[in-house]
């Protein structure tokens, strides 16, 4: 027994150092065309080196040793980020979708759901997202984004909002007879102590982002004007975001009209999500204090149909929001609301094409899932790029996107930390 423990202590000294010295495999992705999305650039039959999961150096051939992996007569890119999804849904165009998930799914079952969520992000080039909230899953979020770190599950890095936060008689379920205690999609709290003490409870338990919906009910004025009714106080949210940045955890807001876009603003939220009806004295303060804009025109397209016909008018209106915003210079950051429409109908990707028809250019369109989703979420350098020292995450396509948009919608290959996690037969 005494002779093991010093060989126990050699192999753990041993195993460190390895840890410690060993470069990782090196890999040489030869991109026929690489498209560097921060500089606008278009660089021709170059190699991403790549180093134990990191970008290392572009360069015009490939290093002796290396693993080369083909993609000469491809479009190669950073891959994607997008930065708002509901990984715990599984779309909920109607509320009875929505109630029969939060009644009728134990959160085991709604977990594993996600973690087909995930495997579908990851195949439509998304290696990184901000899960906005998990849907009375309590902090599901936090465990899923756990086991991909871990490798137990393949999914893409997680950025999470846990339970999001609205006051009592804001938020789904509702509607039940009233002896009945039915789950909740979000954690309520009223008074501006609760939704600090709500803050702090969601920090301790992994909150990477704070989600606050801040509007409710949409309709329309006799001026023809959409307003919402406000949900939280201003005192309430001047709280929440205080208590949030005291902790460095940054606010996203769901916020439809103006009636929404004033508190939060006032209040100093960090992204407004959705934003459909953006007007002048909104628009003017995002732009000039940098709040980054989520405009998720996927899910908008969605449920326009299936929804009362608010919606539809709402779905107009987002298409006008949206190219005032471009116009104005307000950042706008890639985001779909995911599992708001069914992970398995409709791929991510599509936002693309939404942005192109609303106005921006190609090159535009992908910033908003590269290096503008990079820096909303603190990950400059890291994410959205293939320069030197970054994540080793990439995608290929046949077609060019600046060419026609679309390309995105199909990728042939999806590269995660420098492993290849999927490939297109
Ligand atoms: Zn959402």
């Amino acid at each position: 027994m005494r002779r093991l423990v010093p060989t126990f202590v050699l192999l753990l000294l041993l195993g460190s150092a390895l840890v410690t010295t060993a470069p990782g495999p090196l890999v040489a992705v030869k991109a026929g065309r690489l498209l560097d999305v921060a500089a606008q650039q278009v660089r021709e039959n170059v190699f991403i080196v790549i180093e134990g999961g990191t970008v290392k150096e572009i360069a015009g051939s490939p290093p002796s040793g290396a693993t080369i992996l083909d993609l000469g007569g491809q479009t190669v890119m950073p891959a994607f980020t997008d930065t708002h999804v509901h990984v715990l849904l599984q779309g909920d165009a109607t509320e009875e979708d929505y109630d029969a998930q939060l009644l009728k799914e134990s959160l085991p079952y709604r977990a594993l759901r996600a973690t087909k969520a995930l495997h579908t992000a990851l195949q439509h080039g998304f290696t990184t997202i901000r899960d906005i909230g998990n849907e009375g899953a309590g902090f599901t979020d936090v465990d899923l984004k756990r086991a991909v770190a871990s490798g137990i599950v393949e999914g893409p890095r997680m950025f999470v909002a846990t339970k999001a936060l609205a006051p009592t008689g804001a938020y789904g379920l509702s509607g039940y007879a009233w002896e009945l205690r039915v789950p909740k999609g979000v954690e309520l709290c009223d008074g501006a102590e609760e939704c600090r003490k709500a803050v702090r409870d969601q920090i301790e338990h992994g909150a990477d982002w704070i989600k606050v919906y801040v509007d409710r009910s949409y309709y329309r004025q006799p001026d023809g004007q959409i307003r919402s009714l406000p949900n939280f106080t201003l005192e309430e949210l001047k709280a929440i975001v205080d208590q949030a940045h005291r902790t460095r955890r940054p606010v996203a807001a769901h916020s439809i009209t103006p009636t929404g876009h004033a508190l939060a603003l006032a209040a100093g939220v960090d992204s407004i999500e959705h934003g459909d009806v953006l007007d002048e004295a909104s628009i003017r303060t995002m732009a000039e204090r940098k709040v980054y804009y989520c405009p998720t025109l996927t899910v908008s397209d969605f449920v326009a149909g299936p929804r009362p016909p608010i919606w539809a008018d709402l779905q107009k209106a987002t298409r006008e929001s949206f190219k005032k915003a471009l116009a104005a210079g307000v950042p706008i950051v890639f985001g779909t609301d995911a599992g708001g429409f069914d992970w398995d109908k409709i791929n991510e990707a599509e936002e693309f094409r939404r942005y192109v028809e609303s106005g921006m250019t190609s090159w535009q369109a992908l910033a908003t899932a590269t290096v503008t989703a990079a820096k909303l979420l603190g990950q400059e350098g890291r994410i959205g790029t293939l320069a030197p020292g970054a994540h080793a995450d990439l995608v290929a396509m046949r077609e060019d996107p600046l060419r026609d948009i679309t390309a995105t919608e199909r990728v042939t290959l999806v590269m995660k930390d420098g492993v290849v996690v999927f490939r297109k037969q």
